[in-house]
């Protein structure tokens, strides 16, 4: 009893000193950590994508870390204020863009077991077509081959699986693009989202998990080897993905690729997506490019 009516007083603590804001949550780093992790427990588990294991238990303890970071960088510049108050706003607002989150958290958790959907990331992000994934990769011929095969199976079957999997209906999809037709903001919320989400998913995968450097990278290019990691460090690297897509480029005046969120899978051949958004003119509607309404 006496625990849990501490932890209440400190929970409305008010902070005036940045001195005593580091101070505090020194103190109460743990119960922060737990709070923090009980959150995303919390969410997870509303939105349908928790289970009972240890895998979730990570998963959630990672995030809670996450949000822990963040909480401690710009709680200082918020003083003065009740520290652990700003902990659950500073939560509260990141996951109510709940669709987009489980969105990305569901693509992300998809192509780390799916080289389908690894492969689609490429598009659903910077919308890449095959041709430029494989450029970008710098694959051979029969690499390339099996990207275009990623690429269909993905648009026949894999996409519709994984938005299943994940729990995300049409009308969430829709709220979605909506969001991006109307937000000024939405590229940059969706490439902060999408800059939390991989480093959590990286961590899960240590051997394809550090950034090379500009030299690594021009010699694994060179010579002709890690494709594997290639395919997945790109994929869930931001960062490395800017500095290789400059270096294939032929000229020196491109621009990094811009995030240009996809949230549906691409479509097969230009008379199809011509067809589509003469379809979606027609009824004055961008929901007809639903690719379910398109037999394969
Ligand atoms: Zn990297």
């Amino acid at each position: 009893m006496g625990e849990s009516r501490e932890a209440s007083e400190t929970a409305g603590t008010v902070v005036t000193t940045v001195e005593d804001f580091d101070r505090l949550t020194a103190d109460a780093l743990p119960n922060l950590l737990d709070r923090a992790t009980t959150h995303t427990r919390r969410f997870l588990r509303e939105t349908g994508q928790w289970a009972d294991d240890i895998s979730h238990e990570k998963l959630a303890l990672r995030w809670g870390y996450e949000f822990l970071e963040r909480f401690l960088v710009c709680g200082r510049a918020e003083v003065p204020c009740r520290p652990f108050l700003l902990l659950d706003s500073l939560i509260a607002k990141y996951f109510s863009q709940a669709e987009p989150l489980c969105y990305h958290h569901g693509l992300t958790s998809r192509a780390v077991v799916s080289r389908d959907a690894l492969m689609a990331l490429f598009y659903h992000l910077y919308g890449f077509g095959q041709g430029q994934v494989v450029k970008v990769l710098g694959l051979g011929a029969a690499e390339s081959q099996r990207v275009y095969k990623n690429f269909e199976r993905w648009r026949r079957t894999g996409w519709e699986r994984a938005m299943t999997e994940i729990g995300i209906t049409d009308e969430d999809l829709q709220e979605i693009e909506d969001q991006k037709h109307r937000g000024k903001n939405f590229d940059a919320e969706t490439e902060r989202l999408i800059r939390t989400i991989q480093s959590h998913y990286r961590k899960s995968e240590p051997q394809h998990f550090p950034c090379l450097s500009r030299q690594q990278w021009t010699d694994l290019f060179d010579q002709g080897y890690g494709y594997d990691y290639r395919a997945w460090h790109l994929a869930l690297c931001r960062d490395c993905l800017v500095e290789v897509y400059l270096l294939r480029q032929d000229r020196t005046d491109d621009r990094p690729p811009a995030i240009d969120l996809q949230v549906r899978p691409l479509l097969k051949g230009k008379v199809v997506s011509f067809v589509l958004k003469h379809r979606g003119e027609a009824n004055g509607s961008g929901r007809a490019q639903r690719v379910s309404a398109w037999p394969p």
